[in-house]
């Protein structure tokens, strides 16, 4: 069986990897020079079954008329970005209400920890390192609301699976010493055990490595132009000049997935929601940089060590469309809260050592990734993952490739794959 794989990022390699070790033979294109340039570059480089809540949260449309106008916002709404929300924006308000919101978190919390052990498997099976820490990840409070709000959500997953500590002051001084010049302002913490890190580029540039010496073949510098369909089938996908086939096709293009399926017309409900980060040396002040990844809720920000020389701090949305400009007053956000987080490390830093990115995370309506079967016979998606992209990437893979090579998923795990399928949206 010969697959064809739309994206190198996180989620096409993943599903190349599993579908290569089924025995398919396997090609994989992608617009870009190599693989992971995308919005599988410099994320926020955690796996975390902890942050798994989707962002429509009961309240967010309050939240986010709130924040329009103000560039300093979590998640940021542009008025040029509205016409393309039309269908997507309701569909994401419906699925803000209490039940909804804690069904989908169940979902991605579900994927999240069978995509850990499948990692650890990776990990075990090849020779692929990407940097990967075990340390957990801390979150921090700087107010008593924040903190019940946290506790009650941990509270919530741990029904479900999620392992999770509550943290005084000096119990984070202890997993975390280079919080003491902020400890004042902190009223405690939770550290999540389980969650880990990794350099998701990194990642994937290593399995590319591991697929094409198994033989798959990967094509940079394609870009798939259209998917077409004949009846109940897609007979081939057009590229700059020339037209490819094979006996499946996996659509992985990260948010540029619904232009691409719309050629073959299915509607996808994902929208590009823009990140950003800043990864540094942490070199000159190494003693004041965290060594393990913490996030402060009140400020909706991330800052976490990538590999042992590197610090990022990541954050924040933007609906935005498909703009990759860098605005720079994001990036000044992104500064002001590593002052506010580690300011010893920050006021090390020159201007030259910051390291600006931006990336489209693909965001499903619902909050949860779409995978598997369409009603295109040889038609597969693996898209959608939201923030959550990293985190869901290696079970994603499986339930995919599990659906093209008509595979029954692991006995061992409690995901159902109808939860991902596009056919919730019907
Ligand atoms: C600031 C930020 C922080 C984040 N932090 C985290 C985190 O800590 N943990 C976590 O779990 N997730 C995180 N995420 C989310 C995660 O990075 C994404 O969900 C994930 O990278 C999506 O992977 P993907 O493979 O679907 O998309 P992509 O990585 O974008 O890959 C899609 C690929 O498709 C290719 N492509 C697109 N169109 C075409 C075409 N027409 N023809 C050929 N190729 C095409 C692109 O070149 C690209 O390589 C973060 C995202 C951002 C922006």
């Amino acid at each position: 069986m010969h697959v064809i794989v739309i994206g190198a990022g996180l989620a096409g390699l993943t599903t190349a990897y599993y579908l290569q070790r089924d025995g398919a033979q396997v090609t994989v294109i992608d617009r870009a020079a190599g693989p992971g340039l995308e919005t599988s570059f410099a994320n926020g480089a955690l796996l975390h079954p902890s942050l798994v809540e989707p962002w429509n949260s009961p309240g967010v449309f309050w939240q986010v008329l709130r924040w329009i106008g103000r560039e300093d916002a979590p998640m940021l709404l542009r008025a040029k970005a509205i016409p393309g929300l039309l269908t997507w924006g309701p569909r994401f308000l419906r699925n803000s209400t209490p039940e909804r919101f804690a069904l989908n978190t169940q979902k991605n919390l579900r994927l999240a920890i069978y995509s850990l052990q499948l990692m650890q498997q990776i990990r075990e099976q090849t020779p692929i390192r990407y940097e990967h820490q075990a340390r957990g990840l801390i979150a921090v409070f700087r107010s008593e609301a924040m903190q019940r709000q946290m506790l009650h959500a941990a509270e919530a997953l741990a029904r479900h699976g999620l392992a999770f500590r509550p943290l005084d002051q000096a119990g984070l001084l202890s997993l975390e010493p280079a919080l003491a010049p902020i400890a004042g302002q902190l009223v405690g913490g939770i550290h999540y055990p389980t969650d880990e890190g990794g350099d998701a580029h990194l990642f994937c540039r290593e399995l590319t490595r591991v697929l094409e010496q198994g033989g798959a073949r990967l094509r940079f510098g394609l870009s798939a132009d259209s998917i077409h369909a004949q009846g109940r089938r897609i007979s081939h996908i057009q590229c700059a000049g020339e037209s490819l086939q094979a006996d499946a096709y996996v659509l992985a293009a990260g948010s540029y997935s619904p232009l691409l399926a719309r050629s073959a017309g299915l509607s996808l409900p994902i929208r590009p929601g823009k990140g950003y980060s800043i990864t540094m040396p942490r070199g000159r002040a190494a003693q004041a940089a965290p060594r393990i990844g913490i996030i402060d809720a009140d400020l909706h920000a991330v800052v976490v060590p990538v590999g042992e020389d590197r610090v990022r701090v990541a954050g924040t949305a933007e609906l935005a469309g498909y703009d990759l400009s860098i605005r720079p007053q994001r990036i000044e956000n992104l500064k002001r809260l590593l002052e506010r987080m580690f300011p010893r490390f920050a006021e090390k830093m020159t201007s030259g050592d910051f390291l600006p990115w931006t990336g489209l995370r693909p965001m499903c309506a619902d909050g949860v990734p779409i995978l598997g079967a369409t009603r295109l016979d040889n038609l597969f998606l693996n898209t959608g993952h939201g923030h959550l992209g990293w985190t869901l990437a290696a079970a994603s893979g499986r339930l995919v490739a599990d659906s093209v090579v008509r595979r029954a998923p692991s006995a061992a795990v409690a995901v159902d794959p109808a939860d991902y399928s596009l056919q919730r949206f019907a």
